[in-house]
C-alpha cells in the first residue's frame, strides 16, 4: 500500500497530484460533506467569511496552511454543503461583509460539494471567491464549465511554478504536471469567467528565467492581464515546511520552535 503524502523532506520522492486529490477526497469527503478545521472572518479582500477546509493536492514548501494539509484524517469535521453555506453566511451577516470564501486547502478537491455549496450562494447577496491551485481545473475539462454557471463567483487562480523542475522542488508534484494551471487559466480565458491569476514569484526561490517562462505561458493560453505577485510570508509552518524539504530561508520561527 502507497503511503499517503505528508510534507516535503529531503528524500522526498515526486508524487502525481491527479492520484493525491483522489486519496485526499476519500479521507476528507463522505457523501457531499468535507472536512473543514473553522469558519470564521479575516481582514483580506476588505473583510471575508471564510470556511477553512481540510486537504491538498500539492505540498508547496512555502505554504502556510495548517498541519491539516499533512494529515487530514487527524483534524477536522465534516460538514454539508447546506451547513457550509449557513455558516459562511451567519459569519457574514454578523461581520456585515459581502465577500466568502472556501480556504485552507484546495476547494476543488470534492466537485459536489462545491458546486452544492454555490446552489446554495447563488440566492444571497454575496461574492463567492475561489481560490485555487488549478490543478483539477487543468485535469477536469468540464470543471470551469460547471463554474461559469455561477454569476457571483470570482477564481483567484495561483500558479507556483513556470518550469517543471521548479514545480516538481517546490510543490513536490512531479515536474510534467506543471502545465495544468496554465490549461486551467487557458480555459478561464476563453470561458470568460471573472477571474484574475497570482503567482508564487519569490525572487528568492525563483529566477528571473522561471518567473520570464511563467509570463510567457500565461501570454501562449491567452492571459495578458494583472498578476498579483506573491512572497513568501515567514508563518511558522512555512518555515517549518522550509527546513524539512532542506530549504532555509528565515533564520527563526516567528513565535515557537
Ligand atoms: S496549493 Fe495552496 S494549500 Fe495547497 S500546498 Fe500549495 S500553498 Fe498549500
Amino acid at each position: 500500500m502507497i503511503e499517503y503524502q505528508r510534507f516535503l523532506t529531503k528524500g522526498s520522492k515526486p508524487f502525481n497530484p491527479l492520484e493525491l486529490a483522489k486519496e485526499t477526497e476519500d479521507i476528507v469527503i463522505k457523501d457531499d460533506a468535507r472536512k473543514y478545521t473553522a469558519f470564521y472572518c479575516t481582514g483580506v479582500y476588505g473583510g471575508i467569511s471564510t470556511g477553512y477546509t481540510v486537504g491538498c493536492c500539492l505540498r508547496c514548501i512555502f505554504c502556510w496552511a495548517s498541519p491539516s494539509r499533512d494529515f487530514p484524517e487527524k483534524y477536522g469535521f465534516s460538514v454539508s454543503p447546506e451547513e457550509a453555506y449557513n455558516r459562511l453566511m451567519k459569519n457574514a451577516i454578523k461581520r456585515r461583509v459581502k465577500r466568502v470564501r472556501i480556504s485552507g486547502g484546495e476547494p476543488t478537491i470534492g466537485k459536489n460539494h462545491l458546486i452544492n455549496l454555490l446552489e446554495h450562494l447563488r440566492k444571497r447577496d454575496v461574492l463567492f471567491i475561489l481560490e485555487t491551485n488549478g490543478i483539477l481545473l487543468g485535469a477536469d475539462d468540464s470543471y470551469v464549465n460547471e463554474l461559469r454557471r455561477f454569476r457571483n463567483i470570482h477564481i483567484r487562480l495561483c500558479i507556483k511554478a513556470g518550469m517543471e523542475e521548479g514545480f516538481e522542488s517546490r510543490t513536490g508534484a512531479k515536474g510534467e504536471f506543471y502545465k495544468l494551471p496554465f490549461i486551467a487559466v487557458g480555459r478561464l480565458v476563453k470561458t470568460k469567467i471573472d477571474f484574475h491569476v497570482a503567482a508564487m514569484t519569490d525572487k528568492r526561490i525563483i529566477s528571473k528565467e522561471e518567473r520570464k517562462k511563467m509570463l510567457k505561458e500565461l501570454a501562449k493560453v491567452g492571459y495578458n492581464d494583472w498578476i498579483e505577485e506573491e512572497t513568501i510570508a515567514p508563518y511558522d509552518m512555512t518555515i517549518k515546511r522550509m527546513r524539512s524539504a532542506g530549504m532555509k530561508l528565515f533564520n527563526t520561527l516567528s513565535q515557537s520552535d
